[in-house]
């Protein structure tokens, strides 16, 4: 009862070398949305990301990208997913949402520099990113 309030204070650090990856990426897709998996450690709320991973069978189009998440190899370092919104706002979509994937979702939007990406729970609540 005494930590009913007690939250965990949730952060995101994205290095910026994984940044320039997934804009790279996300250029190169557009006007599609790309996607991509996450790759990295979570403690403490902390969620550190530090790799990126292509997931098989991805499909996407002007407003949607995914990819089954069945054919996905288990690997614990996979934290979450990152993709692009080449047109409208960085905030997750109902499908987005549906789709959820892991500890966190990142949306990358056009014109895919460092202030256009956001981090999501799967409830749709943003998570402060730091980027370093
Ligand atoms: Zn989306």
């Amino acid at each position: 009862m005494f930590f009913k309030n007690k939250k965990i204070e949730r952060k995101i650090l994205l290095e910026k070398t994984v940044l320039d990856s997934i804009v790279t990426f996300c250029k190169m897709k557009h006007p599609n949305e790309g996607i991509l998996i996450l790759k990295g450690k979570s403690r403490k709320g902390a969620i550190k990301i530090d790799g990126l991973a292509i997931p098989p069978f991805n499909f996407s189009g002007p407003t949607f990208a995914g990819f089954p998440h069945s054919f996905l190899p288990f690997d614990n370092s996979y934290i979450g997913i990152v993709h692009s919104h080449p047109t409208g706002s960085a905030e997750p979509s109902v499908t987005d949402l549906n789709n959820f994937f892991g500890l966190v979702s990142l949306i990358i939007k056009s014109p895919y520099d460092d202030d256009s990406i956001f981090a999501w729970d799967s409830s749709g609540n943003t998570i402060p990113l730091t980027i370093n």
